[in-house]
């Protein structure tokens, strides 16, 4: 292990508590050592694109090609803490990305199912997972919005793009007591941070937590081909 990213990783950590202790008031939620254990041990600088790894010890969201984010590290910690991770969980995440959501996931619950639209990042973020050892997370290419039925029911459902309003698909492959934790909103760049509680009758009890700037969630085009453009 790199010293330098090591300590830099530390830094970010303490920055990432910092963070959402001020932000306390409106989410309701600490930065707890076993999310901190989780974010101290995955080495950010290998999720980034080529060229944006002294960048990846920054809090800020950053590229990973085909137009798409690395979330900003207090916006994963805060989203991890929402959807209230254990030992035994069984999670879904829509939006697999680089995989760096998933890495810190794959710490703390049992197994972790990841949805990529784009096969490239799908694939990548597959390999990725595979070279840091990381081996219950399972990265498949499709559309998220469909969740991933053959698995479900989930403790926790995590989606990592913007909607307009939460996909029908997704609540009931949550189970009662779950949490579905997403950001909603029809403007590009500014949404809402939303957390729903699945209750025993099955209806969701929500709440927003904090304006936040997500990537859209997009369907897939009819021919299954999601047409990257690369920009990384
Ligand atoms: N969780 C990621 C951040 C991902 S950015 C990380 O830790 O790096 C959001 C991702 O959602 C993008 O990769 C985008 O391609 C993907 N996405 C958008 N719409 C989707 C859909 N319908 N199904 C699955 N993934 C989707």
């Amino acid at each position: 292990m790199d010293e330098h990213e090591e300590i830099r990783r530390q830094h970010l950590v303490q920055r990432v508590a910092h963070e959402l202790r001020s932000l306390e008031g409106r989410t309701g939620c600490r930065l707890s050592p076993d999310v901190e254990a989780a974010m101290g041990a995955v080495p950010r600088h290998l999720f980034v694109a080529r060229g944006m790894e002294p960048a990846a010890y920054d809090d800020t969201a950053l590229p990973i090609g085909w137009q798409q984010t690395i979330s900003q590290p207090t916006v994963v910690a805060l989203m991890t803490e929402l959807l209230r991770p254990r030992k035994g969980h069984i999670v879904l995440e829509v939006g697999t990305g680089s995989g760096y959501q998933a890495a810190i996931l794959s710490h703390l619950v049992e197994r972790v199912y990841t949805v990529e639209r784009i096969p490239q990042l799908a694939e990548q973020a597959a390999e990725r997972l595979k070279h840091l050892g990381i081996s219950n997370v399972e990265v498949r290419w499709g559309d998220g919005r469909r969740g991933w039925p053959e698995h479900a029911p989930y403790d926790g459902i995590v989606v990592t793009a913007a909607a307009e309003r939460t996909p029908s698909e997704l609540p009931p492959q949550l189970k009662a007591g779950g949490r579905l934790v997403l950001p909603l909103g029809n403007h590009p760049l500014a949404q809402e941070l939303w957390v729903f509680d699945k209750t025993e009758d099955g209806s969701l009890d929500g709440r927003s937590v904090l304006a936040v700037a997500f990537v859209p969630l997009v369907s897939l085009p009819a021919d299954g081909n999601p047409s990257p453009r690369a920009n990384g």
